[in-house]
């Protein structure tokens, strides 16, 4: 078997057995908080676009596992 597949597959491994013990990643854009925030008006805010107001995100690989929310 050539080297550079048997180092895919490892890191495939390695990553899918990550995904299913942590299956969700942070919403980049609010941080978890759920919320997106006005830049021109001061204080109004609503449900992150980003996320859809979960506040993380399904990773691929947790996805390709079954995970759906
Ligand atoms: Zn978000």
């Amino acid at each position: 078997m050539h080297p550079l597949l048997i180092v895919t597959l490892v890191a495939t491994a390695v990553y899918l057995t990550s995904c299913a013990f942590h299956p969700y990643m942070k919403c980049k854009q609010c941080n978890r908080s759920k919320e997106s925030h006005s830049t021109t008006f001061k204080g109004a805010f609503g449900k992150c676009r980003t996320c859809n107001g979960v506040g993380h995100h399904v990773r691929w690989g947790a996805r390709v596992l079954g995970r759906k929310s």
